[in-house]
């Protein structure tokens, strides 16, 4: 298939290197002056884009997006495919996927997770909003570049999926740090807090499979003096991206407002910033109520 890959950073990086890998014929652009092995450079994202079956944009925000899609989008073939795989704003996601309809394109949203290691490995998830069309075209791309890939729906949908996944996933990080660090002020041990709770009803991600302790359960950045791993300032995008969605679409999201300012003050305010999101429990262990 012929490609574009537009943002070639720390995720689309190597996704490109992986499908060019695969056999794909890769052209790819990002504003910095980056290579990728087996990826064609260009020398804009318009000139990515021309003549290609599939443009994919890896970016980092919606603002972003929107600008490189008003470029791209008036040089496309159509019939062609705009898979977007960056993390935004519902909003701009399906404002993306009704000017590339409108243009006579498939768009699809499908922000991944797994990180930059399942991003090497090509082992994202990619969870996908759009049309049957354009998902079943770019099926053999996510299977390549990913492990699994779940259509959830109309456009933006992808984007949904991805920011309530993430709020569960910061709001469990959280308690589960706050409970190591009122187990040890109540003399309970570390590991013994591991073996109950990983195989009792408070389990959950954050403590089964990215125990946010040193020494405890399976290797995680906690083992790696909190090197991210997921860094504490992209949960807080998340988290944020989940509060806006839930201002516009008027739910009430009272502990995903609280995960979002306590991220804040962690990144912002204190020493989170280029740490692992688990290193709330270091935070935690040195603070007292009140
Ligand atoms: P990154 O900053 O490493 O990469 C973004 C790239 O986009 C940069 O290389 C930048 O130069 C390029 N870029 C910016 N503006 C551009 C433009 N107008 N035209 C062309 N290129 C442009 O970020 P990343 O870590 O690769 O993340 C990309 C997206 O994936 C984000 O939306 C992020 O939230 C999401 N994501 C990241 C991770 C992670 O662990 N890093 C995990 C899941 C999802």
């Amino acid at each position: 298939m012929k490609i574009g890959f537009i943002g070639l950073g720390n995720m689309g990086g190597p996704m490109a290197a992986n499908l060019a890998k695969a056999g794909h014929d890769v052209t790819g652009f990002d504003a910095a002056d980056v290579t990728i092995e087996g990826v064609t450079p260009a020398n804009s994202a318009e000139e990515a884009a021309q003549g290609a079956e599939v443009v994919i944009t890896m970016l980092p925000n919606g603002q972003i997006l929107r600008s490189v899609a008003d470029q791209v989008v008036p040089v496309m073939d159509k019939g062609a495919v705009l898979l977007d795989c960056s993390t935004v704003d519902v909003d701009s996601a399906r404002a993306v996927a009704e000017q590339a309809q409108a243009a006579g394109l498939s768009a699809l949203d499908a922000p991944v997770s797994g990180g930059v290691g399942g991003a090497q490995n090509g082992t994202l998830t990619f969870m996908v909003g759009g049309d049957e069309a354009g998902f079943d075209t770019a099926r053999d791309l996510f299977d390549i570049m990913g492990q699994k890939a779940v259509h959830c729906g109309p456009s933006g949908n992808g984007q949904a999926a991805k920011i309530c996944n993430n709020m569960i996933l910061g709001a469990t990080m959280i308690v589960t740090c706050e409970a190591f660090a009122l187990a040890d002020k109540l003399g309970l041990d570390r590991q013994a807090m591991f073996d109950v709770v990983s195989t009792s009803s408070g389990q959950s991600w954050s403590m089964n499979t990215y125990c946010p302790a040193p020494g405890v359960g399976p290797t995680s950045p906690a083992d790696n003096g909190y090197q991210p791993g997921f860094a504490a300032e992209l949960m807080l995008k998340d988290l944020r991206l989940a509060q806006e969605a839930a201002s516009s679409a008027d739910a009430d999201t009272p502990i995903g407002e609280a995960a979002m300012k306590l991220y804040a003050q962690f990144v912002e305010e204190e020493d989170g910033n280029g740490r692992d999101f688990s290193a709330m429990l270091p935070r935690f262990e040195k603070r007292v109520r009140g």
